[in-house]
């Protein structure tokens, strides 16, 4: 639409459109203008001219401001008009002041309108109502009209206000406008207007607050609102009804003040919506979960809590979540969960939580604190779950740490604990701190640093492997190297590396036990140069020597032995020398051999030994125990020296007095013969001549003496080849025992004036025994107490008995008597008790080796009681037939 001037009219039609002008205003009876758009009038009604006391038609073409001197040069109705035309909209019932002179100011409900003309010419439509009765609005009214225009209605919230009991909408600023779909409601009652308000509980509201005088808050009000033809639209509003009052107080009208909080309110359903599917699945989250606010208070637990403490939601709020704690844990873990609250930091703590059914059990309290996405703290969130059993463990590894503490400050045995890579020395009982020759500062620093020099050692190696491998590591008698005050020591140890496991079997550290063997491996150490020694020696020993163990292993042969036996060591020890031994000596050895390993005494005997041609070889052979300091055997020396010569020697020797014997046998018992003949006839001659002056007598009786003797010493030669020969026969006979000793004592009184020999019989007895060789045994051990006890006269001869059916013999003497190292070898052949004296006593040491065979012949037995010049008491034990006392 093209627009031009009125001035540009012409003017037909300039005529035209004052015609339409004064068309528009001749039917219309309010005060009504119409103007051009130079706001010039075209036409006005009669009203119009009458209300504003002006002549009809005399202001055609006449500026609408120039009207009466100006009357309405007024700025709120120039901004109007002016506004109307730029925006070609029009405005209802604006409500403007205009001064009528004398009348004063009044107030004026304004209308605009734009119209198009039928020549193309907008021509605005002005309305000018003077305002009357209760439709007047005071001043006071009109300024807050006013203000609340121009403020409020640009204000956020939807702002109305409605008058008089019907709630006519006397104002409503743009929100509210729009909040009720862009309806027209200025002048029209909120029924009228918002038809659906009334089946939502609005109107009786509005009438309420009317009636009362009370105004009334709405909170999160949901409304429905009709916005197009059947269109609603839920809304959820805060809202205030202001009653306001008029100047007499009464209430005339309503002030209506609502924020559409919809989108907040289905903001949060949507949330809550959101969080109640969170807060399902957090409680069906098998932990405790809580919330804090950025002040620290509890905020949210879900239900896992207030199953397990029986809390309720009001208990647990703020810090009521402490309550249930244990009194000894909750201050701690209040301090530590304020603290990493305070801090803004992870929080970390455990205690004894009380549950519903009124234990308490451990927990593990673990939190951390959340930040918006701004980066601003809002609090912690965190979780609690039961450790109840591990920390029952868990106590139980620390009591276990502990008693393993205590056992290693109270072991006797050196002992240490070392932790981590470094090996640091945990702990160190005083022994083990000893024995390194250091001080207590060691402890807790690594190893190394306090041990330097195990720098170049083996053991911090061995140490690192056990904590890797986790086998334990035994050492024996190791060589250690110890700086002990400011010197460089060197001992011997056995000790143990063992790996220390946590609760998860995980190594921790080493258990380090020691002993100090240094002693012991010395005197092995010497014992091993002392047995080096005694190999030297013994190899270069003539004879044959061996050593066996306590327990007669052999362990031991020198270089004779071998040479002797053509065998090595090591087959020598498992054949063993005894199978080397002649089968006739091997059995008594044996016997010998295993009383000396029962008793610890020496053994001496002559054997033969096979050398390697198979050929029997005599040997001394002796065995002598080595003994401990406490008496026990610690091994056995034995040494076989080769006496072959010596015992062909003694062969020849006992044939060649055999021979002898044979041959002096017979002169000897002729002379003895002619002699006892010559003593009768003497005897026979001195009782018939009674006196004769030759000594005779003494002379033969001394000659007869003296062959006696060599009678005796003649069969005992022989006795003795008889024996080696196995050819002694005993003969048997039952004879008195007293009767024999008596006859034998007697004898012997004959020729022996010196000694004074005295018998003593406790009982008869006859024993079943060959009769000559028994008084052989007597002759000889009285003859031996007489010989041997040259400086005291008595000789005690004793019958005494042995038990139920033996009889002891017994010839004791006050003389030199016999050490008891001799004890058992007097009763060798030809063995004889060196003595300085030695010429003394003459013999051959052949008697008592007789008598130990005619006795043990006959099933008795030979027993010596002598001390060395104490006097000797020999005895023998007889089984006996008869006993009578
Ligand atoms: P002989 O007396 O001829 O030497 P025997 O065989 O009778 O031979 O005695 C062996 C040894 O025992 C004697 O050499 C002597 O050393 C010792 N002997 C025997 N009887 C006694 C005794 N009553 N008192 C001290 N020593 C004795």
């Amino acid at each position: 639409m093209v627009e031009s001037d009125a001035t540009d009219l012409s003017e037909k039609e300039e005529i035209i459109l004052n015609k339409y002008a004064s068309q528009l205003t001749q039917t219309i009876r309010e005060p009504l203008l119409v103007l051009d758009k130079k706001l010039r009038v075209l036409s006005g009604t009669s009203n119009f001219y009458s209300s504003f006391k002006l002549e009809e038609n005399s202001i055609n073409g006449v500026s609408v401001f120039d009207l009466n001197e100006g009357q309405l040069n007024n700025p709120d109705f120039r901004s109007t008009l002016e506004e109307v035309l730029k925006t070609d909209e029009g405005i209802n019932n604006k409500i403007i002041e205009i001064d009528f002179r004398e009348k004063g100011k009044k107030q004026v409900s304004l209308n605009v309108s734009s119209i198009w003309s039928p020549v193309k010419k907008r021509l605005l439509l002005v309305s000018l109502k003077k305002l009357k009765g209760k439709n007047k609005i005071s001043k006071k009214k009109l300024v807050f009209n006013q203000v609340f225009e121009n403020i409020l209605s640009k204000a956020p919230a939807a702002i109305c206000a409605l008058r008089g009991p019907d709630h006519i909408f006397e104002l409503a600023n743009e929100n509210y406008i729009e909040l009720i779909g862009n309806r027209d409601i200025i002048g029209k009652s909120v029924k009228e207007a918002v038809p659906e308000a009334s089946g939502q509980g609005f109107i009786e509201l509005l009438d309420k607050v009317y009636t009362t005088g009370e105004p009334y808050i709405g909170d999160e009000t949901k409304i429905k609102l009709k916005v197009g033809e059947n269109k609603f639209k839920r809304s959820y509003l805060n809202f205030v009804y202001q009653p306001i009052r008029n100047q007499q107080g009464e209430v005339d009208g309503i002030f209506a003040h609502v924020v559409d909080v919809t989108e907040q309110v289905e903001a949060r359903e949507k949330a809550q919506k959101s969080q109640d599917v969170l807060s399902e699945v957090i409680d069906a989250v098998p932990a405790i979960i809580w919330i804090t606010d950025n002040e620290g208070m509890s905020t949210f637990l879900n239900k896992k809590w207030y199953s397990y403490t029986g809390q309720n939601i009001e208990e647990a709020k703020g810090l009521g979540w402490l309550k249930p704690i244990h009194p000894e844990d909750v201050e701690d873990t209040k301090n530590a969960f304020l603290e990493a609250h305070s801090q803004q930091k992870d929080y970390s703590s455990s205690f004894r939580l009380l549950n519903k059914r009124g234990q308490y059990c451990w927990v593990l309290d673990k939190g951390s604190p959340k930040f918006n996405a701004a980066g601003e703290y809002e609090g912690m969130i965190g979780t609690v779950i039961d450790i109840n059993d591990e920390k029952i463990k868990e106590n139980l590894v620390r009591e276990k740490d502990h008693r393993l503490q205590g056992i290693v400050q109270e072991a006797t045995v050196a002992t240490a604990i070392y932790t981590g890579e470094d090996m640091n020395i945990e702990l160190a009982n005083d022994a083990m701190i000893a024995l390194w020759g250091k001080d207590k500062s060691v402890i807790g620093i690594p190893l190394y640093h306090a041990l330097p020099e195990l720098d170049g050692q083996p053991f911090l190696d061995i140490l690192r492997n056990v904590l890797k491998t986790g086998e334990i590591y035994w050492g024996k008698e190791e060589k250690v190297d110890l700086m002990i005050d400011g010197e460089m020591h060197t001992g011997y140890y056995n000790f143990t590396y063992k790996p220390l496991r946590d609760k998860n079997g995980d190594i921790y550290g080493i258990l380090n036990m020691a002993i100090d063997v240094t002693d012991s491996v010395k005197s092995k150490m010497l014992l091993k140069e002392s047995e080096f020694h005694f190999r030297q020696m013994a190899d270069l020993m003539p004879g044959m020597v061996s050593k066996t163990d306590a327990k007669g292993n052999d362990i031991y042969f020198n270089k004779n032995w071998l040479d002797f036996t053509g065998k090595s060591s090591a087959s020598l020890r498992e054949i063993g020398w005894i199978e080397y031994i002649h089968p006739e000596e091997k059995n008594t050895f044996i016997k010998e051999w295993e009383n000396c390993i029962d008793t610890g005494c020496n053994l001496e005997m002559q054997l033969r030994l096979k050398n390697k041609e198979g050929k029997y070889i005599w040997h001394l052979s002796r065995c002598e125990a080595v003994k401990e300091d406490d008496g026990s055997v610690k091994m056995w020396i034995a040494a076989n020296t080769e006496i072959d010569k010596i015992k062909e020697e003694e062969k020849r020797k006992e044939e060649f007095l055999k021979m002898v014997s044979h041959e002096l046998k017979t002169p000897v018992t002729s002379i003895k013969g002619y002699v006892q003949l010559l003593l009768s006839l003497l005897k026979k001659q001195q009782e018939e001549a009674e006196t004769s002056k030759l000594p005779l007598k003494p002379s033969l009786e001394r000659i007869n003496h003296q062959v006696t003797r060599l009678t005796r010493l003649i069969s005992e030669i022989l006795d003795l080849s008889r024996v080696r020969e196995n050819q002694l026969e005993l003969r048997n006979e039952e004879f008195s025992l007293n009767d024999l000793v008596a006859e034998t004592i007697q004898d012997i009184n004959y020729t022996n004036t010196q000694h004074k020999i005295n018998l003593e019989s406790e009982m008869q007895c006859n024993v079943l025994a060959d009769r000559d060789r028994i008084g052989q045994v007597i002759i000889n051990f009285v003859m031996n107490a007489i010989k041997y006890s040259p400086g005291s006269q008595n000789i005690n001869v004793k019958i005494t008995r042995e038990d139920k059916n033996r009889v002891r013999v017994g010839v004791k003497d006050f003389g030199i008597g016999i050490g008891a190292e001799n004890h058992k070898k007097i009763f060798n052949r030809f063995y004889r008790v060196g003595v300085k004296s030695e010429e003394t006593y003459s013999g051959f040491g052949i008697g008592l080796y007789l008598a130990k065979e005619i006795i043990e012949r006959h099933n008795g037995d030979i027993q010596l009681k002598s001390k060395l010049g104490e006097g000797s008491e020999f005895s023998f034990i007889l089984n006996a037939t008869q006993i009578t006392s």
